[in-house]
């Protein structure tokens, strides 16, 4: 018996479905183990059909993107309740990702940006996406869009996190793998990502030296051996889960957080600020913070990531 398995993503940029199908020719041995009855980017299924299923009839759905609207919600609901197994992939399912940064925003600021105020805005008549509405005798109704972005165990209860963005694809054969052997570790455990700090997989040279001035990648070539933070571009390495083969550092550009913190760690961005403390080089307030006003954009700097697992969640407004 093939067991029976989901994709869907909320409010995502798709990039982590096809990281699932970036694991090449291994798609084969998973169709072997899997029959995909809903997976809307790759095949057309309707949602009717997941209604129509069982609870807890699948064995395994993988969701990703954040909870944006209420259509992520509501379809978040539905997959738990029809699944045994629900993972969360990714950094938006598993700590809100890039699309949580617009906790900084409100529902109306967004909205007057993008369909009044950009400069290539041409609507006159100030139409802007209505929940409810008439077009032509007929009624059209679109998801709520939410004030604020959520993670997906913010809406329901989540079994394992397959973090980053996305996700690196052999994670996902490892992760896959563990369930096919039934050998998943604990619910509500991160799978196919380490233990420790990306620092601790990362190949570069350190020197434990202080820093006394913060640099941007777009001013500067790095050093091509030696770690970055120490070369002065914030990296969050020291605060950010291993797993991703430090893909981003050997290319020369500092870790952003995508695959979010450690267990005993709540926020990822404060453990960061607390980080940068302690390699600090100038002692005297003034020094630090002419080194700290290098920093452009800290709060998202430090969040880019995590904003919605954060203590933040959002910017008060
Ligand atoms: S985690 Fe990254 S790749 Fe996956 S949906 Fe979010 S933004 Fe896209
Ligand atoms: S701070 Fe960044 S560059 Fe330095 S060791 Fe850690 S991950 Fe590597």
């Amino acid at each position: 018996m093939k067991l029976k398995g989901g994709i869907y993503w909320g409010s995502g940029c798709g990039g982590c479905d096809v990281a699932v199908l970036d694991i090449h020719e291994k798609i084969l041995d998973v169709a072997e183990k899997v029959d995909f009855l809903f997976w809307p980017i790759a095949l057309d299924f309707k949602y009717d059909d997941v209604r129509a299923m069982d609870d807890g009839e699948f064995d395994l759905v993988l969701y990703n993107g954040a909870i944006r609207n209420s259509e992520n919600e509501e379809i978040a609901k539905l997959l738990r309740r029809k699944t045994k197994t629900l993972v969360a992939l990714g950094a938006c399912a598993h700590i809100g990702g890039l699309p949580s940064l617009a906790n900084y925003h409100t529902k109306q600021s967004m909205f007057d940006r993008v369909y009044s105020e950009t400069e290539s805005t041409d609507n006159p008549d100030g139409t802007v996406p209505l929940e409810k509405s008439i077009v032509d005798g007929n009624g059209l109704e679109l998801p709520r869009f939410y004030n604020t972005v959520k993670t997906l165990d913010q809406v329901v209860d989540v079994d394992y996190y397959l973090p980053g963005c996305p996700p690196v694809p052999q994670q996902i054969v490892n992760a896959l793998t563990a369930v096919f052997n039934g050998e998943l570790p604990p619910k509500g455990s991160i799978i196919g990502a380490g233990t420790r700090t990306l620092c601790d997989e990362c190949p570069r040279e350190k020197e434990e030296k202080e820093i006394s001035e913060i640099k941007r990648p777009l001013n500067m070539i790095p050093d091509p051996e030696k770690c970055l933070l120490e070369q002065g571009l914030i990296c969050l390495g020291p605060v950010t889960r291993e797993g991703c083969g430090a893909r981003c550092i050997n290319s020369g550009v500092p870790c952003r957080g995508c695959y979010g913190p450690l267990e005993e760690v709540h926020d990822q961005g404060i453990r960061m600020i607390s980080a940068l403390a302690s390699v600090l080089g100038p002692k005297e307030e003034k020094e630090i913070d002419a080194v700290l006003d290098g920093i452009v954009d800290p709060l998202r700097t430090f969040h880019r990531f995590s904003t919605a697992a954060s203590i933040l969640r959002r910017k008060m407004i």
